[in-house]
């Protein structure tokens, strides 16, 4: 089953070429003990190292169960020395990190058992080796004899055919000796043994089959074998190892060094927190920035009003100056005419506003200047109140109920919000205070007033046919404040709540204080007066009703319209306010604004003015910016801690060379190498990564405390789970890279040099 044809091997340093074997032919049982006896330097080892497949011939032949070995690859020498041999040092070469019955565990990790199967095996091949009680021990607390016990049990634990043994008892006394001799002959009863040995004594008492050495030559074998049985046969499965055993494996070896373990994956995760705080803040400035953002909008709507500046037009005149110019000239300033553009506001568009999408819009305030006879009783005595000059609209939303920029901004801290078209609201400020001059006209002198006096005041809307009698041709309006107040046909409103800003609240305080009333009665009072027979009789007419003075022929409509106003019938606002949503609904909205303009003459088009653009196109640039650069900071740090993973990886496999020795003699890819380091690398970066997020999150807790000092602003640095997550898989990564070479490198150490080292 196992024959040498003329095996040759030697070695180069620099010039000199050392022929360790020169032409070796040796037949082997399928079960003897044979000792090969020789001095020391003449290839004795060597010739092991190559019937175990550890190291390759140059020339000739070893032939396995009937079949040359030339055409092996890497893996067919990997699968036989997993299944058929078992490797004795004299140096013992157990893993020092990993207790006893892991060592011997080590070896069935390309069995493809389960674990428990494993042990079981690995405790029974220490049971014969007479360990049972040491397996949980680590290898430096056994004794010499012992820990050769251990090396011969993780020999056996895959029960090969083939035992080899260099000089197993090399480092041991004389009686130690004896019993492991003991032991490697009742081993050899159904194995072939070979072992290496220099003590001819040994050789003489336990083997029976001496081969002798001399320079790389056999001088002499006591009990050569001739005839080949050709019925012997090893058997050689396929193996390989699992990733969970390459974990285990790393895991165990981070552990022994934890305290190096700890400061690599400390140092590694300094990147991810840098990364994780900017994160955290940029993500929280950014909320807080929309927060701003809705602030601004809801403060400053896109305003549409009858006439308007262009200002493409006024930014285009004046070609021929230069702008920013260093001449000491000053140049006249030319208003052109034309950038003054008037919006024609009238049924059409104002339908097209109102189809605008409702969840775009927070609200939408029409500015009536329609005229309001409103009087109310101040002191018994009825007086007529300017509504223009105290008295607003709430901006509506589109389905009439009020409008989510007033929940937003307001609290009513007296009565409710209601649909009524016939309420009134009080707005006070944050000291619930009042305009003076507003308090005055409602007949209240300069002293507190309690909500309970101001609630349910009653003010009275006269309609036009109540305050205009036809005598004649002509209408008279009636003087007797007295008999309008008391007319049947009045609208009655009332103060139906107080209303004040919601706490450090930008909109609510600049809208300052004052009565406000529902749209819908602005409207409501509208249609009632175009009912009336004044309204009905001028809209018919070429002449003001009242003069009876006739309109200017060229502007006919203008003057009528500004008559129908006086007359509180005119049905167009001067000017729209739309508050949109949020930044995005605003883009909408615009939209949608600009869809109307399309395809129409220029006169036609309605022009709106964006306040808001400014400041939001600024404020959310400028933060993505920052963002960039820091992250851009940070990831050099990152890269710079994968680099140092790379090196402490490339130490560790400097450390663990022997390790690596042994993983390849018992049978271990390359690939399975690979896999036990980059394991390493990363648990490492796990480890680093969620270090990196834990100690961000510690961070965030003093950086949000100050933040908060600072500017009030609370809880602004707040770490999305997700970007931890993405900071964890980066780290992870990064370190695999970063080991990836030093993993590789591992992978290619040859086996017989990384046992050879000490
Ligand atoms: P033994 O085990 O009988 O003491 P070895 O097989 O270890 O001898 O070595 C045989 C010869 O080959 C020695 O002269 C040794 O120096 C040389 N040799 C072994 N391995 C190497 C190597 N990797 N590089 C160079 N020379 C080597
Ligand atoms: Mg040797």
């Amino acid at each position: 089953m196992l024959e040498l044809k003329n095996i040759k091997k030697s070695y180069k340093t620099g010039d000199f070429v050392q022929h360790a074997l020169k032409g070796i032919n040796i037949k082997f049982r399928k079960n003897e003990f044979v000792s090969i006896l020789g001095p020391s330097g003449s290839g004795k080892t060597t010739l092991l190292n190559i019937i175990g497949g550890l190291d390759r011939y140059d020339s000739g032949d070893l032939i396995i169960n009937n079949k040359s070995t030339k055409k092996f690859k890497d893996i067919n020498w990997d699968f036989y020395r997993n299944n058929c041999v078992g490797f004795i040092f004299q140096s013992y070469n157990l893993i020092s990190h990993i207790s006893v019955i892991d060592n011997v565990i080590m070896s069935t990790t390309l069995s493809g058992y389960k674990r428990s199967k494993r042990k079981k095996l690995a405790l029974d091949a220490l049971t014969k080796v007479g360990l049972k009680e040491h397996a949980h021990k680590r290898p430096n607390q056994l004794s010499g004899g012992q820990m050769q016990r251990v090396a011969i049990a993780r020999a056996l634990v895959n029960n090969p055919d083939i035992i080899l043994a260099d000089e197993p008892t090399g480092a041991l006394d004389s009686k130690t000796s004896k019993q492991i001799m003991d032991l490697i002959k009742e081993i050899s009863k159904d194995k072939l043994v070979i072992m290496v040995t220099h003590n001819p004594e040994l050789a003489n008492t336990y083997s029976n089959r001496i081969i002798e050495f001399k320079d790389g030559e056999v001088v002499n074998d006591t009990n050569p074998y001739e005839e080949i049985d050709k019925n012997d046969k090893l058997t050689i499965k396929k193996t390989k190892m699992s990733y969970m055993s390459a974990i285990s494996l790393s895991f165990n070896n981070l552990k022994t060094k934890f305290g190096r373990t700890f400061i690599t994956s400390f140092a590694s995760s300094i990147g991810i927190i840098g990364i994780a705080l900017i994160l955290a803040l940029s993500n929280g400035f950014k909320i807080k920035i929309d927060e701003f953002e809705k602030d601004t909008l809801s403060q400053a709507p896109i305003l549409i009003s009858e006439s308007t500046i262009d200002l493409t037009n006024v930014t285009n005149t004046h070609d021929e100056y230069t702008e920013y110019s260093s001449d000491k000239v000053i140049h006249p300033l030319k208003i052109n005419v034309t950038s003054e553009h008037k919006n024609n506001i009238d049924s059409n568009y104002l339908n097209y506003i109102e189809s605008i999408d409702k969840n775009l819009v927070g609200g939408i305030q029409y500015t009536m200047i329609s005229k309001i006879n409103m009087y109310t009783k101040v002191n018994d005595k009825v007086k007529e109140i300017d509504t223009n000059s105290i008295m607003s609209s709430i901006p509506s939303s589109m389905d009439n109920d009020i409008s989510s920029i007033m929940r937003d901004n307001f609290d009513v801290i007296e009565g409710t919000f209601t649909n009524d078209p016939y309420a009134l609201y009080i707005l006070v400020d944050s000291k619930n205070r009042i305009n003076e001059e507003i308090l005055k006209t409602l007949g209240y002198d300069n002293t507190n007033i309690s909500f309970e006096d101001i609630m349910d005041k009653e003010f009275k809307v006269v309609l036009n046919d109540t305050l205009y009698s036809k005598i004649g041709a002509n209408y008279i309006p009636n003087t007797n404040l007295e008999e309008l107040y008391n007319n049947e046909s009045n609208i009655t409103l009332k103060i139906k709540g107080i209303i004040r800003g919601k706490k450090d609240n930008d909109f609510a305080t600049l809208s300052g204080t004052g009565i406000l009333y529902n749209q819908s009665l602005i409207s409501t009072i509208i249609d009632k007066n175009n009912e009336s027979s004044i309204v009905k009789e001028q809209i018919n007419s070429d002449f003001n009703i009242l003069t009876k003075v006739p309109f200017d022929k060229e502007n006919i409509n203008t003057e009528k319209n500004m008559m129908l106003t006086m007359l509180g019938a005119y049905k167009v606002p001067a000017a729209i306010s739309i508050y949109p949503k949020d930044f995005d609904s605003k883009d909408e909205i615009l939209k949608y604004l600009d869809k109307y303009n399309k395809d129409k003459k220029d006169a036609d088009k309605i022009i709106y003015m964006d306040q808001a653009k400014m400041i939001t196109s600024l404020s959310g640039g400028i933060m993505d910016a920052i963002t960039i650069v820091l992250i851009a900071f940070s990831s050099i740090s990152l890269i710079v801690s994968s680099i140092m993973v790379g090196i402490i990886t490339y130490t560790s496999v400097l450390e663990r060379t022997k390790e690596i020795g042994i993983l390849r003699a018992i049978g271990a890819r390359k690939k399975d190498i690979t896999r036990v380091f980059n394991a390493e690398t990363l648990i490492i970066g796990l480890f680093s990564g969620i270090l990196g997020i834990i100690i961000a999150n510690i961070l965030i807790v003093p950086i949000n405390n100050i933040i908060y000092e600072l500017s009030k602003l609370e809880g602004v640095a707040n770490l999305n789970p997700i970007h931890a997550i993405i900071l964890i898989i980066i780290s992870m990564t990064l370190t695999l890279i970063g080991g990836f070479i030093p993993a590789k490198i591992a992978s290619k150490k040859d086996p017989v040099i990384a046992l050879r080292t000490e």
